[in-house]
């Protein structure tokens, strides 16, 4: 201490205390909003800053007071920006696992807002004056679409694989095709959730092939499940056979072995409808018998995150009475957003336009190259000199490693630097407010148009 200066000294004692700086009327706006304790917190912080500063002589004058309060509404700004940031997908993955996956319909958002903000009958049955069942709320719209004797509703999909595989076959066998023991992302690993629901894992067949004897050789006493997993994120070309469900359906039937199908994205309708690749329906698995069937709310679906079971009653009803059903039993919020989303399903007249998935899924080319002719001169006015621009084809993907070797064709907008590399012009985008997330291929950085809906998206702003 006393081998500081006498100037640094002279320097440190002109800052103010932070009781001298909570009295200033200038303060006065801050403490409308904010609690005292709060801001006096962020002024001793901002004072740590400015005598560090003088300590080290990175600050030689004395520091205004109002300069202070400046920095102290800064680092308040900059706390109030929630950590869970908005964002601006040009990534070219539709279902962004990173970026929260599905958007949610104007209907979903109304509800939850609804729901939140008033008492709702989620579990009371009027009619009868008790207790009800919060699956109800989606029972009948889930019925109706999937042609399914039963539902239930869980957090997401990965627990409703835990919860339907525990309680068909807690204690028992789950007979699994080597070529299904897949990882989804976040590590979600067949293996591991196998183990954790008390199921014994059997693996038959090999990575490429998988015959339906294969599974008849393996059924014992102990079988308890045949599952059957849609492998999502990857395929197997080439030399490969699996199982259809239809041969699984027919050699469960004969043993009476319920069958537990993993559907991951889960389409409510056919996709193909819209030209784009046709992934897995629900209804129609439902019809080729899979007595359990699951699937997530936020992928193809457009809804909320959560986990939809669907099957034959009798299995059904055994999940909803398993514990572990209420310990993943979704909120309030989730079941509003979902059951809008499903009555846009069954009801809207225009699904595309009301359902933000599938209109990102469905742009048209004639709309991203509208956009791109807009975000040109404006990229070009903001970034300043030394970039060139150039609007290509690329391939997009859905993303939630749903279809991942199907591309839907997409349009990008390339930007190039004569000295900067591709990361050094992602990391400006990126620190934009809100930060543009694009991608790099090549030597330049590309921002998708697919998920874009107006040119100003696209303009970083600081
Ligand atoms: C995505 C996926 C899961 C996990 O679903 P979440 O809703 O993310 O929990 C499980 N199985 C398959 C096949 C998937 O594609």
């Amino acid at each position: 201490m006393n081998k500081k200066p006498e100037a640094t000294k002279a320097l440190l004692r002109t800052l103010p205390s932070v009781e001298k700086v909570l009295t200033s009327s200038a303060l006065g706006p801050l403490l409308h909003r904010y609690n005292r304790s709060y801001v006096a917190e962020k002024i001793r912080s901002t004072l740590t800053d400015f005598r560090q500063k003088m300590l080290i002589g990175s600050c030689s004058t004395e520091i205004a007071e109002a300069t202070i309060i400046q920095k102290v509404e800064e680092a308040i700004a900059n706390e109030d920006r929630s950590s869970l940031r908005s964002a601006v997908n040009a990534t070219g993955t539709v279902l962004h696992t990173n970026l929260g996956r599905a958007l949610l319909a104007k209907a979903a958002v109304d509800e939850i807002v609804r729901v939140a903000t008033t008492p709702v009958t989620l579990e009371y049955d009027l009619a009868e004056a008790g207790r009800g069942d919060r699956d109800d709320i989606v029972e009948a719209d889930l019925l109706a679409l999937t042609g399914a004797e039963a539902v239930t509703v869980v957090n997401n999909n990965a627990a409703a694989v835990l919860l339907a595989l525990n309680t068909l076959a807690e204690g028992k066998e789950g007979i699994v095709s080597r070529g299904e023991l897949v990882e989804i992302g976040g590590s979600f690993r067949i293996p591991d959730v196998m183990r954790k629901s008390g199921v014994l894992l059997r693996e038959v067949g090999t990575t490429n092939r998988t015959r339906i004897t294969d599974y008849a050789a393996a059924i014992t006493p102990q079988t308890g499940v045949l599952l059957k997993v849609h492998p999502s994120n990857y395929r197997i070309i080439g030399f490969s056979s699996a199982v259809e469900l239809r041969e699984l359906v027919e050699l469960g039937r004969a043993q009476q072995i319920p069958i537990i199908e993993d559907l991951g994205a889960g389409a409510l309708i056919d996709l193909s409808i819209y030209g784009l690749p046709k992934e897995p329906v629900v209804a129609e698995r439902v019809a080729t018998g899979a007595d359990v069937i699951t699937f997530s709310g936020d992928k193809l679906l457009g809804g909320p995150q959560a986990g939809l079971i669907v099957g034959r009653k009798e299995f059904v009803e055994r999940i909803k009475k398993n514990p572990l059903k209420r310990v993943l039993r979704p909120g309030k919020l989730t079941m509003a957003a979902l059951s809008a989303t499903l009555r846009l399903y069954r009801r809207a007249p225009d699904l595309a336009a009301e359902l933000p998935t599938l209109r990102w899924l469905t742009r048209s080319r004639t709309e991203m190259d509208a956009i791109a002719t807009q975000a040109l001169p404006l990229l070009q006015a903001c970034l300043g000199e030394g970039y060139s621009f150039t609007v290509e084809d690329s391939p997009a993907q859905i993303g939630s490693g749903t279809l991942p070797e199907e591309e839907l064709p997409s349009r990008i907008i390339a930007i190039r630097h004569a000295q900067l590399s591709a990361e050094r012009i992602a990391a400006r985008f990126r620190a934009s407010d809100p930060p543009i997330l694009g991608r790099i291929h090549d030597g330049a950085f590309l921002l998708d148009l697919r998920g874009i809906f107006t040119s100003e998206e696209l303009i970083p702003k600081t």
